[in-house]
């Protein structure tokens, strides 16, 4: 097998407000579960991703507090650094973009961008409030969407039904500052003209080439990242102002810009650039090994409303600063509902993740097989707490937890931890080696496929073939009278428990992780899995539970607590 470099990224997030589960499903969890199954195969990774500190988003948010956008961003920087990190999601870095470092790479990204005449500078009319003396970002304009018709939506967004928009779409537009009509003045902007990059884009999106040459599989990117970049591009592509007139961010770095800053989904995605350069010299790295070698594979996770920011706009601006790779997929995911509603944040609809680990200690894995195994991949799924029960108790605790709970119960009881010899082999002994064999296959195939679900539906497979083997073969009875052929059927069972040990490591690292205790494994990876990995004679230790019930009374109040937001 040969070893490759993979930069991997996960959408920044906003840091004006905490986690939810929504986010975890659409951008981290399939990005962590990539980058765990990528360095269990040994290969090299950089894994980036950090707080997006800018934006109207952050100073809304402050000015509603009444207390400065530097509070706002180092609070939740922290709450949300530790909640991933609590989930297991195992960033190489997590960064932050107020940071000195982010803010040099993206002035100087700008600034070689401007020599190279990328922008184009031009004076138009924007919205202005008169109350409060300033230019309005797209954030700060709300008014009706003019595609659903929903109130409410941003002068960038609707997050009812998920369309980008620009402030002069909206229906009766007002400002959220005073809620007052805004007024259109003069300004003036950098510019990036998209629609002089189509002639590259459109090939490189559709068949994966640039200039003739192959770039990547267009087969292999979800039919929904491909067909959103098609009809942006068929629409015509338009000129799109890159900076904004706001007091916080990244300051634009050339003359006559006062007062202006970087527009976020500029200064944003240039942020998995600072990240893995801090992080590359933190760890006697060459960061330009994870952005500049064509050789190295640039994979975005991201939701789905950052399609045209990674797909069309960064694709864009790296192109045009040269030198850079362009991504080979980005596996973006559909949208994660809640009890049959839209998450929302504002709307304070949503299960956040730093209260899920004060609730559920010790079952962070629960919630990772669960939202996995529901993941948006093609289309919007729905969580629902019953759902999440069952999961739980029917699936990890009654498959998974139950097979290797006999397997180890009998261990001990028989033969006093000790793994016994495998014998004589029959037929279905041979049968059941040759399908474990086939697992670490099938489900690389699928990770490779960005089919998590996919994916954590073999490795359940894995355990069902390891309970039907058992209650098959019902060593327990066979005890009595066939000593030799118990210890081969638990020799057996032994083996399907290291593999799963190993394979389930990318979804449910903490259970792995117990699972490797219990069996008392070190040094053992993902190549190894679907093979003998137990010697006769090594020693385990003794049972304990690798999942526990989750019970009616804990899904009561987190729905009674949904009922209160
Ligand atoms: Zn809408």
């Amino acid at each position: 097998m040969s070893i490759k470099r993979y930069t991997v990224t996960s959408a920044l997030p906003y840091a004006n407000g905490p986690l939810h589960i929504g986010h975890i499903a659409g951008a981290y969890l399939p990005a962590d579960i990539y980058v765990r199954y990528l360095k269990g195969k040994g290969h090299d990774v950089a894994f980036v991703c950090g707080s997006d500190e800018h934006g109207a988003a952050i100073t809304l948010r402050a000015k509603k507090d009444g207390v400065p956008p530097q509070e706002i961003v180092d609070k939740y920087h922290n709450i949300n650094k530790k909640a991933f990190s609590d989930f297991g999601i195992d960033f190489s870095i997590y960064h932050r973009t107020s940071d000195k470092l982010h803010h040099e790479t993206a002035q100087d990204f700008f600034k070689t961008l401007e020599e190279k005449n990328v922008f184009t500078k031009k004076t138009a009319e924007q919205f202005y409030d008169e109350e409060n003396n300033q230019f309005l970002a797209d954030r700060y304009i709300s008014g009706e969407c003019p595609k659903c018709n929903a109130d409410g939506a941003y002068g960038d967004q609707c997050e009812k039904c998920g369309s980008a928009l620009s402030p002069e779409e909206l229906i009766n537009p007002t400002s959220t500052l005073s809620g007052k009509t805004p007024i259109k003045k003069e300004t003036s902007h950098w510019y990036l003209p998209m629609q002089k990059h189509e002639e590259w884009l459109k090939p490189w999106i559709e068949n994966g080439t640039i200039n003739g040459k192959n770039h990547h599989d267009p087969k292999t990117w979800r039919s929904q990242v491909i067909g959103q970049c098609k009809s942006w591009i068929d629409g015509g592509l338009q000129a799109r102002a890159m900076t904004r007139d706001l007091d916080w961010g990244v300051k634009v770095p050339v003359k006559d810009a006062y007062g202006k800053v970087l527009y976020v989904w500029l200064d944003a995605p240039i942020g998995y650039i600072s990240a893995t350069k801090q992080w590359a010299a933190d760890n006697n790295k060459n960061w330009e090994d994870y952005w500049k070698n064509e050789e190295t594979e640039l994979v975005h996770f991201i939701g789905k409303d950052n399609i045209v920011f990674h797909c069309i706009i960064f694709p864009i601006i790296l192109k045009a600063h040269e030198g850079y790779i362009l991504p080979t997929n980005v596996p973006a995911n559909e949208f994660l509902n809640l009890e049959g509603k839209k998450l929302s944040t504002s709307r304070n609809w949503a299960i956040w993740l730093h209260e899920y680990l004060e609730d559920f200690k010790e079952q962070e894995d629960a919630l990772r097989y669960a939202l996995c195994a529901t993941a948006p991949e093609s289309k919007d799924t729905d969580f629902t707490w019953a759902d999440f029960q069952a999961r739980n108790n029917n699936e990890l605790v009654a498959i998974f937890g139950n097979f290797i709970n006999r397997v180890v119960v009998l261990t001990n009881k028989y033969w006093e931890g000790v793994v016994p010899k495998c014998n004589t082999l029959e037929a279905y002994d041979e049968q059941v080696l040759e399908k474990l064999k086939a697992f670490p296959d099938k489900i690389s195939a699928s990770i490779e496929k960005y089919r998590f679900r996919e994916a954590l539906g073999e490795l359940m497979n894995l355990a069902r073939l390891g309970n039907k083997y058992l209650a098959d073969t019902e060593p327990w009875k066979l005890k009595k009278t066939d000593e030799k052929r118990t210890e081969t059927i638990m020799n057996i069972s032994m083996q399907i428990s290291a593999s799963l040990a190993v394979l389930s490591e990318p979804f449910m690292p903490f259970s792995s992780e117990k699972l490797k205790g219990l069996l008392n494994l070190d040094n053992v990876n993902w190549n190894d899995a679907g093979g003998i990995i137990i010697n006769d004679n090594h020693k385990i230790n003794p049972a304990t539970h690798l999942f526990n019930k989750i019970e009616d009374e804990q899904i009561e109040q987190q729905l009674e607590k949904l009922k209160q937001q």
